[in-house]
This record gives C-alpha cells, structure tokens and sequence, in this order.
C-alpha cells in the first residue's frame, strides 16, 4: 500500500525503532509513546484493521500473539503485566489503518479504557 505510513516503516522506507522483526511481523517504538514500553506490532502483510481478517490472513495475526510474551520479556514488562490495545475503526481512535497491536507496560493502566 503506497500510501500506508506502516507499509512504508516495513519497507525500511521511512526510519522507525524497530525492536523485533521476523518474515512475518515487525515491531518497533512508537513515535508518541504513552507509557515507558510502548511498542506497535504490525504483520508484514497489510491488513487494514480486525474487520478484515479472515482465512487468509489469520496466520500473521495469531503469529503477532505468539510474538508478544516474546516482546514482553524482551522488555522486562513480563513480572507486573502489561496491556496490549487494538483501536479498531472511528470510534476506537484507529488512525493508521493498518492493524496494530500496542503493547504497552511500565506503569498501571486505568480501566474502564478511556
Ligand atoms: P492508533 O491510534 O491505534 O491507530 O495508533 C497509531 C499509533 O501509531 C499512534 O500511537 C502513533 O503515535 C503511532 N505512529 C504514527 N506514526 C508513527 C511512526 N512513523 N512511527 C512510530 N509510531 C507511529
Ligand atoms: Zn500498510
């Protein structure tokens, strides 16, 4: 997708801090980080959000679950937990529609989310 910020961080045609990489999903810092670990997993492959994953695509999504206690441990969030956010369509704040996983620890998290 040429127009699509993610595709072009995956493409290592825009810079990102890229932490894990694999044939299948990349993750890397947030640009706008809200908690000490904040990080963005996205599948290679470019899926716009959950609305869109079917037989097809499933594979990159359940891969990105496989990766995250990788990530977490990676980053010492393991012990006192984290938070993993998807924001999916309008109502939810997705404003890169290309589907994401944030993973966030470091501190507590509020609930009910804002
Ligand atoms: P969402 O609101 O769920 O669509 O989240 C999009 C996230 O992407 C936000 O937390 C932004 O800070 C982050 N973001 C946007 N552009 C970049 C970029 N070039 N590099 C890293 N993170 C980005
Ligand atoms: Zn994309």
């Amino acid at each position: 997708m040429d127009d699509c910020i993610f595709c072009k961080i995956i493409s290592k045609s825009i810079p990102a801090e890229i932490v894990y990489e694999d044939d299948l999903c990349l993750a890397f810092k947030d640009i706008n980080p809200t908690a000490p670990v904040h990080l963005l997993i996205v599948p290679k492959t470019h899926i716009e959000s959950i609305m869109d994953i079917d037989e097809s695509n499933i594979n990159d999504i359940s891969h990105i679950l496989k990766i995250i206690p990788i990530l977490a441990k990676k980053f010492d969030i393991n012990n006192n937990g984290f938070r993993i956010i998807n924001n999916c369509g309008i109502d939810a704040g997705q404003t890169v529609k290309h589907i994401h996983f944030h993973l966030l620890g470091g501190r507590k998290f509020g609930w009910p989310a804002g």
